[in-house]
């Protein structure tokens, strides 16, 4: 897959609202000096932590609840309201964990920002962390992301060596360490506990919740866990204000995303358009339409999230609400085109084996259910299904949804739950006889 990052189109008429909008987060892409503090520097970068740091810290939790900026990794928290959760006067220290784990199928818009802008995450991080008094925050990385990996690691040393990050930053009496950890490529570390326990060093399992990290997360103290492109949202919130944010998208879903497109569009590739934009306009405007004849499926916002038919991407705008709605989810921004020669079937199946093998095996719904899942599907996959096993994948999904620790059971259950009773056809057509 090509993952060209293209430039949003400037085209009013493709946009949600009358207000034309230009790359924020992707703006300096395309320059190849773009990941060195010099050019960061060049185009006004540190500018917004150095003014903000020494400011009440409240001020800045109230101007990223005002901008209404929803976290960017999957769940769309409004974030400042994650602030506000944080447990106040536990005599321990309070941490920043920043979820670059990235591990959602389809998705690779923080591997950009590491790679590409890295300052852009270090002034994010510096900033959030200031606002939530932390004076440690650590950068969570998935393995495979090298490239990334090297160039935040030169960022935090260049940001070091002006003074940006360690004791005393920017001269105003904070002091702030960032300490990068990097992952071995499991799905569950970008779960936020399963990241949280693989941090401390242990196996990434997830974690019971309550309690939530905001009152006990990394080594039992209260931790705001974001995720990159969300954290990078924070500088451009301060340094514009929250009305500037909130020009674009809609009341409950405000602001632009970076929307990952790939599968069979004519030009895959990483877009950033405000929320709100039609799913058409980004598949035909930016995207060069549908690679085939029409599209037969579209998964809006990740593997887990649940399908949009191919007669129903018109209706669809890319938001919180609208993608609710039509019953699935904007999830990590994900969006999977499928045109009229995909094998529904097939891409379950291999969505099966994904959930099955990724599973951490703490729960006994999800261990066992997504193996029973794969085993179906590897059936229908070749030919040999039966009626029966339709109600039982039916019957299995009903016990996994909403009985485990974590949500990848969940995550499992949604896409096979929509497969098959969007293209239930495709399935009988599998059956044996
Ligand atoms: Fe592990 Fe699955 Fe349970 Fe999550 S739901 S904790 S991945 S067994």
């Amino acid at each position: 897959m090509s993952n060209t990052p293209q430039q949003a189109s400037t085209n009013p008429a493709a946009l949600p609202s009358a207000v034309p909008f230009e790359p924020v987060l992707s703006r300096h892409f395309g320059h190849p000096q773009s990941h060195t503090i010099a050019y960061y520097e060049s185009h006004g970068g540190y500018e917004t932590a150095r003014a903000f740091v020494g400011t009440p810290a409240a001020d800045i939790t109230q101007k990223v609840k005002d901008a209404g900026l929803r976290g960017r990794g999957g769940a769309g928290f409004p974030t400042g309201m994650k602030w506000g959760f944080l447990a106040k006067n536990t005599g321990k220290p309070t941490y920043l964990a920043v979820n670059g784990d990235e591990s959602e199928p389809g998705t690779f818009k923080d591997r950009y920002i590491l790679e590409l802008d890295p300052h852009q995450l270090v002034e994010g991080v510096i900033l959030a962390s200031y606002a939530i008094g932390c004076q440690h925050a650590f950068i969570y990385l998935r393995g495979e992301f090298i490239l990334g990996f090297e160039r935040l690691c030169a960022a935090v040393a260049e940001a070091r060596a002006r003074g940006y990050v360690g004791p005393n930053i920017f001269g105003k009496g904070y002091d702030l360490q960032i300490t990068i950890v990097r992952g071995a490529g499991a799905y569950i570390c970008g779960e936020e506990t399963g990241m949280l326990s693989s941090i401390e060093g242990g196996r990434g399992y997830p974690k019971v919740k309550p309690p939530f990290p905001a009152v006990s997360g990394l080594f039992g103290c209260p931790t705001i866990v974001n995720n990159v492109e969300t954290i990078c949202n924070v500088t451009h919130i301060l340094k514009h204000g929250p009305s500037w944010f909130r020009q674009w998208g809609t009341e409950k879903s405000p602001g632009y995303k970076l929307f990952c497109v790939s599968g069979d569009v004519v030009r895959p590739g990483l877009v950033e358009v405000p929320l709100a934009t039609p799913l058409s306009a980004i598949i035909n405007e930016h995207c060069g339409g549908v690679a085939g004849k029409s599209i037969k499926a579209v998964i809006p916002g990740g593997s887990s999230a649940p399908l949009i038919k191919g007669d129903k991407v018109a209706d669809v705008t890319m938001d919180y609400e609208c993608l609710a709605a039509h019953k699935s989810m904007l999830g990590s921004g994900a969006i999977t085109v499928m045109n009229e020669t995909r094998d529904i079937v097939s891409a379950i199946y291999n969505l099966m084996r994904f959930y099955h093998h990724e599973s951490c095996g703490q729960c006994t719904p999800c261990r066992e259910g997504t193996g029973w899942l794969e085993k179906l599907m590897h059936k229908f996959h070749h030919g040999h299904g039966a009626k029966q096993d339709i109600d039982l994948v039916w019957e299995i999904t009903r016990n996994m949804q909403g009985k485990t620790i974590c949500v990848l059971a969940d995550a499992a259950v949604m896409p096979m739950q929509s497969y098959l009773s969007s293209f239930p056809e495709e399935f009988q057509a599998k059956c044996k006889g």
